[in-house]
């Protein structure tokens, strides 16, 4: 069941973090792989790390804050591989280019940038790839979230509102084009460990998560990239709809309970 012989998938923000572990996952599994990023060096690498595994990967230059790259994406896939199977709307734009801060100093500016970068992309991506998959009789689409689109973050408004979206999204999709065989489902992982993170975030807040977090360990990328693999494939074929958190169990445990 998690094999995916044939497949085609294309994953957004694929050249790092979670993005990168999937890649990596899926083409060890037989998929053949489209990295959709902005980062051209890092992919580089990845299609070089990735040379001897089954699938074939191959890069397509991806800004998803632009319509018409989004269409070239799903494009691009066509003409490497015929086909598209899985999309997974992944990619992390950084504040830099997706300005995010508390209400009172929030422009509109700012507001639609993140709510671009982080919603409309994946609406985008979803446009594209789905009359492919119906054409193809069904696919998989796996969109990225946050837990902080389900509780309230201190100065991310913007964000927490677009991945809150993203999961109405994700059930719109999954509503609307079960019957033509496509699956919609979303990850929801809390902090994750990927080298980015690990290089940039500050250790008080490494260490509020660990203690907030009922498991020993916090989230790899590829703890995320094995729920996103495993949502792609026939194994969780009844699974629609579905915004599964991935964050060993943050959400459930109350904040004094040691
Ligand atoms: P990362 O920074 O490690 O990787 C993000 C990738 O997206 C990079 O390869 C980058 O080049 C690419 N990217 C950035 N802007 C882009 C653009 N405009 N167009 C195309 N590609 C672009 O990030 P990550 O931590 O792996 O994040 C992936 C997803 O996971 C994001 O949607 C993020 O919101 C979500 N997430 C991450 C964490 C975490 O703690 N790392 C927690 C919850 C949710």
């Amino acid at each position: 069941m998690l094999n995916f012989t044939n497949k085609v998938a294309v994953v957004t923000g694929g050249a790092s973090g979670i993005g990168r572990a999937t890649v990596k996952t899926l083409a060890s599994l037989e998929a053949n792989v489209v990295i959709a990023d902005i980062d051209e060096k890092n992919a580089g690498t990845l299609i070089d790390e990735c040379a001897d595994l089954p699938g074939k990967v191959v890069f397509c230059s991806t800004d998803i804050l632009h319509e018409e790259q989004i269409a070239n994406m799903i494009s691009h896939a066509l003409s490497s591989f015929g086909r598209i199977d899985i999309l997974h709307n992944n990619a992390g734009v950084p504040r830099s280019r997706a300005p995010d801060c508390e209400i009172t100093d929030m422009t509109v500016e700012w507001w639609h940038r993140t709510i671009d970068a982080h919603l409309t992309s994946a609406m985008l991506g979803c446009k594209y790839a789905l009359p492919h998959m119906i054409t193809n009789g069904g696919g998989v689409i796996v969109n990225t979230s946050s837990s902080a689109a389900a509780d309230a973050t201190v100065d991310l408004p913007a964000y927490s509102s677009a991945k809150a979206g993203l999961h109405q999204l994700t059930r719109e999709v999954a509503a609307t084009y079960g019957r033509d065989n496509v699956r919609c489902n979303a990850v929801v992982p809390g902090l994750v460990l990927t080298e980015r993170g690990r290089a940039t975030l500050p250790a008080e807040q490494i260490k509020l998560f660990a203690a907030q977090t009922p498991l020993p360990y916090l989230a790899e990328a590829q703890d995320i990239a094995n729920v996103v693999v495993f949502l792609a494939s026939d194994a969780s074929r009844m699974i629609n709809g579905e915004c599964l958190r991935a964050e060993g169990g943050m959400m459930i445990k109350l904040p004094y309970w040691e």
